[in-house]
């Protein structure tokens, strides 16, 4: 589904990504994790054509991420994003803004996005709040409806960064038993996050980045339980 192949990316004379390379495959969840400014966001950014990178290829189902392409714009509705701060439109309601996509990006007639953004909506668990407004929600609240509207546009894959960061400690939970559901019914997934027993329990895969390196990747069980490089166990040493 992506492949990302021997990236590089540099902002200046600052080298962030340093030739990272992985492949994700259909229905697969892969975290990544890895201290801050090690280039988990940029990575994200390059695989949905927010950022450019420099040199090597990311390919989604065989076709190159080029943002000078015009095969972007099918590439960027085809991978939706999640962020750490919601980024809803604070002036429409909830099921307007999982509507919006759908309606203005894919031309979904109005009536037909309503009725799947609603559906979607009481899946995340805010079938009650379709006419509530941003602001009145709670941020765990605000970031399902985030995982709601990416759902809506029906991408390949959705990337996560740092979905729970932003959370108070007790809204985080509702936010990954979204994510597992998610999960569950086969989305390709790439998550950026902190939340270990999250990617104990979901991942197929962990890549650990550290300075705009993967220095060590493998399933959860091996990578987290017993890591083999001094950096990926002084790191979850700190973070667990
Ligand atoms: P992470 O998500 O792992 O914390 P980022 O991908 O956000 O790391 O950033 C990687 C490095 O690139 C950091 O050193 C950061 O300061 C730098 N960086 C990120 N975005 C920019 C930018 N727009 N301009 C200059 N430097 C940037
Ligand atoms: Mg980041």
């Amino acid at each position: 589904m992506i492949a990302v192949q021997d990236i590089h990316k540099s902002y200046g004379a600052l080298d962030v990504i340093k030739g990272v390379s992985f492949d994700v495959a259909k229905g697969e969840v892969v975290c990544i994790i890895g201290p801050s400014g090690s280039g988990k966001s940029t990575i994200l950014r390059c695989i949905n054509g927010l950022e450019t990178y420099s040199r090597g290829a990311i390919l989604v189902e065989g076709v190159k991420v080029d943002t000078t392409a015009p095969s972007i714009t099918a590439i960027r509705t085809q991978v939706s994003m999640v962020f750490q701060r919601f980024n809803l439109f604070p002036h429409r309601t909830v099921l307007e803004n999982v509507m919006e996509g759908p309606v203005y990006v894919k031309r979904v007639p109005r009536a037909e996005a309503r009725d799947e953004a609603a559906a979607i909506l009481d899946k995340v668990g805010l079938g009650s709040k379709l006419d509530v407004h941003p602001a009145q929600l709670s941020g765990g609240q605000q970031q399902r409806v985030a995982i709601a509207r990416a759902l809506a546009m029906r991408p390949k894959a959705i990337l996560f960064d740092e979905p729970t960061s932003a959370l108070d400690p007790e809204l985080v939970g509702e936010v990954l038993a979204v994510m597992r559901d998610v999960a569950a019914e086969g989305m390709t997934m790439v998550v950026v996050t902190h939340e270990m027993e999250f990617a104990r329990a979901v991942a197929n895969r962990v890549l650990f980045l550290e300075s705009g390196t993967i220095i060590e990747q493998g399933p959860p069980q091996e990578v987290l339980r017993n890591p083999q490089h001094p950096r990926t166990q002084d790191f979850l040493h700190r973070v667990i």
